[in-house]
């Protein structure tokens, strides 16, 4: 029976740990690379920001030829968007954390 009582214990913890790791993978990370996430600013053309992030996750065109820009990855909280003007500049960055 108190062998019982420290397996569940033991389990108990696994558990609680992984789930701390888990939520610390969720709520910590960004899409885009760390050291390259202050420096896309307004004006930048789309290679630009190709090169400091890499390729977006997905990208929506408008109407009037301006885009968005989205990056995400699976489980994490964090999204950060680029929005291009029609002429394909930089128009804002979105860092949603
Ligand atoms: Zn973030």
């Amino acid at each position: 029976m108190r062998y019982a009582i420290l397996a569940a214990g033991a389990i108990a913890i696994v558990l609680v740990v992984s789930f701390m790791v888990f939520a610390h993978y969720v709520m910590e990370g960004h899409p885009v690379p760390t050291t390259s996430l202050d420096q896309v600013a307004e004006g930048m053309k789309p290679h630009q920001v190709e090169r400091l992030y890499g390729k977006p996750t997905r990208i929506t065109e408008s109407a009037d030829g301006s885009e968005d820009w989205l990056y995400s990855s699976p489980y994490r909280w964090c999204m950060v968007s680029v929005e291009f003007t029609p002429t394909g500049k930089v128009a804002h960055v979105i860092h949603d954390h």
